[in-house]
């Protein structure tokens, strides 16, 4: 086997149902690959809808004791499965990093990330309270208690294999709901280690379990059209989450979705200069630009246009890409050969309708899902690299002149996710945070996100919120009980 583990128990093949480890109804499989390199890394269990409804029926019969501990009762549980992550982190980072990619700082990253909602969550979960509310009659009082809101179906992408995970399954746990998971098929051994110690920290059988399989329509039709699931929760492309909600209508499920963004850096002339470079660099590309809150746009200024693009090309050029196991890899592979081709398309359609490359602008020759990390200017709003996700290394440099120009540019698309601005100014720090669409702004930073604040997106980036105090919301439902007779 290609993965060498410190505790190789992590290394897991088979799907997990309702506290089984289980090759499904089959025995099919499908290969994993490593994306820098093309290796085979294992074959996992292929399953579709008839195991997922199995998970189903046991996340509904686990979950009737599960609702009915103490708040402090099921934190006690996500502690432990909190500290099992951190005592692992090489591991889960070594497995990380064979089937995504991304250098082993980021994998470390990321497990550090991911645990931490674990954490969070066990805290918040008992906090969950209600209200008492005057009502008009004087006999009667009404009472606003929160319930878990059911069995919750989570499918989550490749690009984040851990922490998109424990950011839906932590606060679904904490308030007493179960949910079956159907990780991408690109990345489920990081989704399988997670539930191996979700196992050994003591969570009972049926409360967590990962649906492996290569027909995501197939698990994914089950989830939604399924009367016993309440709720589904998803990370990933937009035409795939609106597909999801269109298959959950009919059972009116409740639905939370973190979609695609095309997110903008604004650069006012006015910002700290070396700042605003480090800050775009880092969130451009980061993970090799495969993150949904990274930099689409770079939006900058006139007067510090020039200076902005020598600055960062001179970063980029010190950029290192290679295997993430290499120690000395800043940026790691792309996912998939398709996913170079739809980058590359990207860039050569800017090129053609007039767009210079300053640095990049090309797959990287060799093995490995490599591009070069690419720099691009003369783009305008009607290329496809304003438009479109780019999800790849590719920075696009637009130049404007007026802060109201700046604003509009950033909400000239259908996403709002996440964006960013650099400026000195006070007094447009509140106008352009404020006038800008997204769900979340970093004003003079671009590294915005933990566990602590309110994740996700507006228009259709999505809708609902994770992490943070409002991210239990998503797994609770609001009961009004009315409380009579006190008169008598
Ligand atoms: P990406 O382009 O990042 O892979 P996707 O939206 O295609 O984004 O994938 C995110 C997750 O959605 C993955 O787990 C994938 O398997 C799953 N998925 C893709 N298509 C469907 C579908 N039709 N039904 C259910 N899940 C799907």
């Amino acid at each position: 086997m290609a993965i060498q583990l410190n505790d190789p128990g992590l290394l897991k093949t088979q799907a997990y149902i309702d506290g089984n480890w289980t090759d499904g109804f089959e025995g099919k499989t499908f290969a994993v690959t490593n994306p820098a390199n093309g290796e085979h890394l294992a074959d996992v269990a292929d399953l579709g809808a008839a195991e997922t409804r199995q998970a189903i029926e046991a996340a509904s019969r686990a979950m009737k004791e599960w609702r009915a501990l103490s708040a402090a009762s099921r934190s006690a549980v996500l502690e432990k499965w909190h500290a099992l992550l951190l005592e692992n982190q090489e591991d889960l980072a070594i497995l990380m990093t064979a089937e995504q990619g991304k250098p082993m700082f980021e994998s470390r990253g990321e497990v550090a990330y991911g645990a931490s909602y674990l954490k969070w969550f066990a805290e918040e979960g008992k906090r969950v309270y209600g209200d008492i509310i005057p009502t008009p009659q004087t006999d009667r009082r009404g009472i606003a208690i929160k319930q878990p809101v059911g069995v919750v179906a989570a499918i989550t992408p490749w690009n984040f294999p851990n922490a998109m995970i424990t950011r839906k399954v932590a606060p679904a746990l904490a308030v007493g709901c179960a949910i079956v998971l159907k990780p991408a098929a690109e990345t489920p051994l990081s989704a399988l280690a997670l539930a191996e110690l979700a196992e050994r920290a003591g969570l009972p059988a049926g409360l967590f379990s990962v649906v492996t399989g290569s027909d995501a329509p197939a698990i994914g039709g089950e989830m939604t059209s399924n009367p016993t699931v309440k709720k589904v929760t998803f990370t990933g492309s937009t035409p795939v989450g609106k597909l999801l909600m269109r298959q959950c209508a009919d059972t009116v499920k409740r639905t939370s979705m973190e979609l695609g963004g095309n997110a903008p850096v604004i650069i006012f002339d006015d910002a700290d200069l070396d700042q605003a470079v480090a800050g775009a660099l880092v969130s451009k590309y980061r993970n090799s630009g495969q993150t949904c809150i990274c930099a689409n746009r770079l939006i900058v200024q006139e007067g510090i246009y020039d200076a902005f693009v020598e600055k960062l090309r001179a970063a980029v050029a010190e950029f290192s890409i290679g295997d993430g196991f290499a120690a000395d890899t800043t940026h790691g592979p792309l996912i998939t050969e398709k996913a170079v081709r739809d980058v590359h398309a990207k860039v050569s359609s800017a090129v053609e309708e007039g767009a210079k490359v300053v640095i990049g602008g090309e797959p990287q020759a060799g093995a490995g899902n490599f591009y070069q990390p690419t720099i691009l200017t003369d783009v305008n709003p009607q290329m496809r690299v304003f438009r479109e996700e780019i999800f790849g290394p590719v920075a696009p440099v637009f130049k404007f002149s007026t802060e109201e120009e700046a604003i509009a540019m950033a909400n000239d698309t259908e996403f709002g996710l996440a964006a960013y601005f650099y400026t000195e100014n006070m007094g447009r720090m509140w106008r352009v945070a404020e006038g800008v669409d997204y769900g979340m702004v970093g004003v003079n930073e671009t590294a915005i996100s933990s566990e602590v604040i309110p994740f996700g997106g507006v228009k259709e980036s999505g809708q609902g919120r994770e992490g943070s105090k409002y991210g239990l919301d998503d797994y609770l439902e609001t009961k009004y009980i009315c409380m009579g007779g006190l008169n008598r």
